[in-house]
């Protein structure tokens, strides 16, 4: 089974959450605000993606592209 069709980039992803002033940039990096990644505080450019990728407008919040990322989950 193929998961092909729900692969991402984090550009494009919801759960990409990046700084206030950050610039929509695949060198851009955030933090990854998908639930069951939060855990692991995961920082990801906007070029990086996965298979739990949805379609969207990243969130924003201070500290989110920091290292490590010291933002909490906008959503
Ligand atoms: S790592 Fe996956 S779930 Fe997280 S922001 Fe990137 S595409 Fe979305």
């Amino acid at each position: 089974m193929s998961n092909a069709t729900s692969w991402g980039l984090c550009i494009q992803c919801k759960w990409w959450q990046i700084d206030p002033d950050a610039s929509l940039e695949k060198s851009t990096h955030g933090l990854c605000i998908d639930e069951d990644l939060q855990k692991y505080v995961l920082r990801v450019s906007g070029g990086s993606g996965c298979n739990r990728f949805v379609n969207g407008v990243p969130a924003r919040a201070e500290g989110s592209g920091s290292t490590p990322p010291v933002a909490k989950p906008a959503r």
